[in-house]
């Protein structure tokens, strides 16, 4: 078996570095990364200061579709595949840029963000599992995600149609809530 260079391992070891700073769970390091399991689990030691997490990750798609993760998940799912198929990066750098992206993106906003590295990692395995896709918002034009069975072209996005009880929250913070939208178009 081909020994793996040093210059492709100290790579190795600088994306499991960034994706635990961002705070991915060992499953996820697991299966993108080549590294065996008790180097990352001393990496994760050494960046956290703590052992990893035990648990499941979360296995639901519907959990995408509630109105402000949807929002949050077709602003980091947009980032993602950009990142991936124009700007040519490997499927670990966008998911590790495309979070970062994501996060600065809430801070900037001043939004919490909804979804935490293993959801924006789950919803990339459900796009590429044939069960999400982006659909265009019929009314704004920007892509949000969507089951795949979903007829095109008949769905209004959470942020042209918000819930009603959507207003009750956010009024008092409407920066908050309109603030993806440029970014999805
Ligand atoms: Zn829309």
């Amino acid at each position: 078996m081909a020994k793996t260079s040093l210059i492709e391992d100290a790579h190795e070891v600088a994306r499991a570095v960034a994706l635990i700073e961002l705070g991915a769970r060992m499953q996820v390091l697991e299966s993108e990364l080549s590294l065996s399991r008790d180097r990352l689990i001393r990496l994760y030691r050494e960046v956290k200061s703590e052992s990893p997490p035990k648990g499941m990750l979360p296995s639901s798609a519907d959990w995408y579709m509630t109105w402000q993760a949807n929002i949050h998940a077709s602003l980091f799912y947009n980032t993602y595949s950009f990142l991936k198929n124009e700007g040519c990066c490997s499927h670990v750098d966008a998911l590790t840029k495309g979070y970062r992206l994501y996060k600065e993106h809430c801070a900037y906003g001043c939004i919490e963000p909804q979804l935490d590295l293993t959801r924006a990692w789950t919803l990339v395995r459900f796009f590429n599992g044939g069960i999400l896709q982006l659909s265009p918002c019929r009314r704004c034009g920007g892509k949000f995600v969507g089951y795949k069975h979903d007829l095109p072209g008949h769905k209004v996005c959470a942020i042209c149609q918000p819930p009603s009880r959507a207003g009750k929250k956010v009024r008092g913070t409407e920066a908050g809530a309109s603030a993806p939208a440029p970014m999805l178009n």
